[in-house]
C-alpha cells in the first residue's frame, strides 16, 4: 500500500478540498480566537451552505404540512419530501420507495425495529445477537425488548485490535437467534466490520440482519442490495444533513409483517372506533407530522454528496486517517491508540499516559480544536480495553493534513502543561 505521506497533496489537490471547505461556512469560525479545526465528525458533521440555504428557503417559501393539503404550498412540500425519499433510495440503492422510512435518526430507527420487529417475531427464549463494539443505541433498545419478552441478548466478542472475532460470531448463531444487529463502522474504535459477510453467514440460517450505519453512510458507498442486509439505519446529521432526521431501510417482506411503531395521523387509511386500517408502506411507520424540513434538507445533503467525487473522497479520508495514525504513533511515546483494526476508518481514539482525556479535550479546545472525550456512548468498549474514556479525533471530508499536524503540535502543548 502507498504510504500516506508519499501521496501528500495529490489527493487534496485533485479533489479540491479547499473548495469543499469553502462550502462549509462554519469552518471560517474562530474558536478562542483561533481558526476552528473540527475533528468531532463522528458526533455530528457540519452542513454545507446548500443544505443551510435549502432549510431557510423551505421556511421562507414553502412551509406547509405534507400529504393532506390541496393548496399549492402543501403540494410543493409534499413533492419535495417525497423527492427526498427517492434520493435516499438511489443513494443506498434500495429497490422500492416503500422500503425507505423517515425517522428521527439512527436511535429512533433501531427503537422502531426493536419495538415492531420485536412484537412480531420475538418471544421468550429467543436470542438477539449484537457485538461488543455497539453504540448504546444498538444495545439498550434490545435490552428493553429482552426485558419485556424474556428473550436473551448475546454479544460477539472483539479482539485486542478491536475487530470482531468471526469464529465466535458463527458459534453464537443458534436456532434461537432471531436477529443479528451489528454496527457497520464503530464510532469509538473506527473498525469497519465485514457486514456483507456477516449478513451472508446469518442468512444461511435464515436470520435477518440489521446494520447500524450511523458511521457507515458518510464514509463508504452503501448498496443495501449488494450488502443484502434486512435493515440499514442512519442519521442525517452525520451525513452533512440536518439533525432530527434519519432513515430506516427495511426489506418490504419484513416491514409488511411488522406492526406500526406509533399510532396517529398519516399512518392510517381508515379509522373507526371499532377498528383502524393502517396505511401502506412506508407511511405505516411515519405517524404524525414528520421532520419535513429535515427530510428535505437530507435530500439536499445527498445531492451535495452526489456532486462530489465520493469514491476518491473516501480514499482521501482513508489516506488522511493513515497519515494521522502514523503521526500520532510516532510523535508521542505515552500515547496508546485504542482500536487498531486492519480495516479502519478515520477515527483515532487514544489515551495519554497520566493525562485524563477531558484535560486533553479542554487544552485542545483552547487551540481551536474540537475533539470528543469520554466513553462515546460505548461503555462496554471502554470496559473491554480497561479505560474509563478516550480522546477521539474523527475525520470528515473537509479535514486536511495541516489540521492533523496542528493537532499533533497542540498535543505537545498538553504534554508541556502536564509535564
Ligand atoms: N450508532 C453509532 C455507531 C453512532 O455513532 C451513533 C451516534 O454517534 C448512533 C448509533 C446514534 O446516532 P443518533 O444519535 O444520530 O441517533
Amino acid at each position: 500500500m502507498r504510504r500516506a505521506t508519499e501521496s501528500k497533496d495529490i489527493m487534496e489537490t485533485t479533489l479540491n478540498i479547499k473548495k469543499i471547505r469553502e462550502d462549509f461556512p462554519i469552518l471560517q469560525t474562530l474558536v478562542h480566537n483561533k481558526p476552528l479545526v473540527y475533528f468531532d465528525n463522528a458526533a455530528t458533521t457540519h452542513k454545507p451552505k446548500a443544505v443551510i440555504d435549502k432549510v431557510a428557503e423551505y421556511y421562507l417559501e414553502t412551509n406547509s404540512n405534507i400529504h393532506r393539503g390541496v393548496h399549492l404550498l402543501s403540494q410543493k412540500a409534499t413533492s419535495e419530501y417525497e423527492a427526498a425519499r427517492e434520493k435516499v433510495l438511489k443513494f443506498i440503492n434500495a429497490k422500492k420507495l416503500s422500503e425507505i422510512i423517515f425517522t428521527k435518526g439512527t436511535t429512533d430507527s433501531i427503537n422502531l425495529v426493536a419495538s415492531s420487529f420485536g412484537r412480531a417475531f420475538i418471544k421468550e427464549g429467543d436470542e438477539i445477537l449484537i457485538s461488543y463494539m455497539e453504540h448504546h443505541s444498538n444495545i439498550v433498545p434490545w435490552q428493553i425488548l429482552c426485558e419485556t419478552t424474556g428473550a436473551k441478548l448475546k454479544v460477539i466478542p472483539i479482539n485486542d485490535d478491536g475487530e470482531l472475532i468471526m469464529e465466535e460470531y458463527e458459534k453464537l448463531l443458534s436456532p434461537r437467534t432471531k436477529l443479528v444487529s451489528i454496527v457497520h463502522i464503530s464510532n469509538s474504535l473506527g473498525t469497519i466490520n465485514p457486514v456483507k459477510k456477516i449478513a451472508e453467514i446469518a442468512h444461511e440460517k435464515d436470520i435477518p440482519v440489521l446494520i447500524d450505519g450511523a458511521q457507515g453512510i458518510q464514509h463508504s458507498k452503501v448498496d443495501v442490495q449488494d450488502l443484502d442486509c434486512d435493515f440499514y439505519v442512519f442519521s442525517g446529521h452525520k451525513l452533512y444533513g440536518p439533525t432530527g432526521v434519519g432513515v430506516l431501510y427495511g426489506k418490504q417482506r419484513l416491514l409488511e409483517q411488522m406492526p406500526p411503531y406509533q399510532g396517529g395521523g398519516d399512518m392510517i387509511s381508515k379509522v373507526t372506533f371499532e377498528k383502524t386500517k393502517y396505511n401502506t408502506l412506508p407511511y405505516k411507520f411515519e405517524a404524525g407530522t414528520p421532520n419535513i424540513v429535515g427530510v428535505i434538507g437530507l435530500g439536499t445533503a445527498i445531492d451535495y454528496m452526489n456532486g462530489l467525487d465520493t469514491e476518491n473522497l473516501f480514499n482521501y479520508e482513508h489516506e488522511l486517517s493513515e497519515y494521522a495514525h502514523e503521526k500520532f504513533r510516532n510523535s508521542f511515546p505515552g500515547l496508546t491508540i485504542i482500536g487498531n483494526a486492519k480495516e479502519k476508518t478515520g477515527i483515532i481514539s487514544f489515551i495519554l499516559e497520566g493525562i485524563h482525556p477531558h484535560d486533553i479535550g479542554t487544552i485542545l479546545d483552547f487551540e481551536g480544536i474540537a475533539i470528543r472525550t469520554g466513553h462515546h456512548c460505548t461503555q462496554p468498549v471502554m470496559d473491554r480495553f480497561g479505560v474509563p474514556a478516550t480522546a477521539r479525533l474523527s475525520l470528515g471530508i473537509y479535514n486536511t493534513r495541516e489540521e492533523i499536524d496542528y493537532a499533533v503540535n497542540s498535543i505537545k502543548k498538553v504534554y508541556e502543561v502536564f509535564g
